[in-house]
């Protein structure tokens, strides 16, 4: 019967016990969920069963491909988003960034399972020449394989690349505040309030839907997860060895030190060291990899 038929489906919106569900085909659905399901959240893939017009019940969860958390008032990790394969590290010239925070941003991608995409906004600020310098600082991400891209959100420069690098990915902006993150969304989402607040009203769950993580779906196949906590996301506790892990070029050199329990600073036989005298690993980054392990321990 009808009532048995199950679908597939991506969660766009959790409210509380609701999940705004959509179907295959675009529709949308408003959901309740079985409660030993675990945490759902935005962007995970589901099935459910329809039992109304626009109402179904999600009867299962699909398994990620990856998740975003973040510790709750307990300490507990809980989970923000699902299946995300992008980050978006935003940086502009004001307010400037310090490569600690970038680091700190690219970790977290590589302890995801996501590749990071640094763009640089707020190209209209500056000269060409000025801005070339300011790009300069960022070709020791581009050198590890990071790519780098400028856009201007205010002057809608630079959407296209953006978009291009986007497309057929699941992505999240991330950043400091007031680098221009929701300029950015607006920009390349310019409907986006229309359609949030259509949600709100199709679902009656009222007002709060900006604060709580949307997933938008872009006209060339980009889907991007929005909202100010997922925005603000910060790296996580982690341990010594993700720390290490966290920095891609560092791997070919993990484990040559001369000393099994070698802490990078200044052990004779370090191959970290040795490799950044070599010119093969950004002093910078090995700099902030021993400020951070610093605060691990
Ligand atoms: P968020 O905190 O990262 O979401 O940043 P906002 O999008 O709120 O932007 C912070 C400030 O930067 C606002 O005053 C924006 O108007 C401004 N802004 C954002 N993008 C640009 C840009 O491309 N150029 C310039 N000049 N200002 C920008
Ligand atoms: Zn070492």
């Amino acid at each position: 019967s009808e009532g048995e038929e199950v679908h597939q489906g991506r969660v766009i919106s959790r409210h509380g016990q609701h999940l705004l569900v959509q179907a295959v085909n675009g529709q949308q659905y408003h959901c309740l969920f079985r409660q030993n399901l675990g945490e759902i959240v935005c962007g995970d893939k589901v099935l459910w069963q329809p039992v109304a017009d626009d109402q179904g019940v999600v009867v299962s969860l699909l398994p990620r491909n990856t998740v975003l958390s973040r510790p709750d008032y307990s300490g507990r990790d809980k989970p923000l988003a699902a299946n995300i394969t992008r980050l978006v590290v935003v940086l502009a010239p004001r307010p400037p960034p310090t490569g600690y925070l970038t680091d700190q941003y690219l970790i977290a991608a590589e302890l995801i399972g996501v590749n990071a995409l640094i763009t640089l906004n707020k190209a209209d600020l500056l000269s060409p020449d000025e801005w070339q310098a300011f790009q300069q600082e960022f070709s020791r991400y581009e050198n590890i394989g990071y790519p780098v891209i400028s856009v201007s959100a205010k002057k809608e420069h630079g959407l296209e690349p953006l978009l291009e690098h986007l497309k057929g990915q699941t992505s999240i902006l991330v950043g400091q505040s007031g680098v221009g993150k929701s300029s950015l969304i607006n920009a390349i989402l310019p409907h986006r309030d229309e359609a949030v607040g259509a949600l709100s009203e199709t679902s009656g769950l009222g007002r709060h839907t900006t604060s709580v993580a949307t997933l938008h779906f872009l006209d060339n196949g980009a889907e991007i997860i929005d909202s100010p906590g997922v925005r603000s996301f910060r790296l996580g506790k982690i341990d010594r060895r993700e720390l290490e892990t966290g920095f891609r070029e560092f791997s070919p050199y993990l484990g040559k030190c001369r000393f099994s329990n070698c802490r990078h600073r200044n052990e004779p036989g370090c191959a970290l060291i040795e490799a950044v005298e070599a010119g093969n690993i950004h002093p910078e980054r090995l700099k902030n990899f021993l400020h951070m392990a610093e605060q691990l321990d």
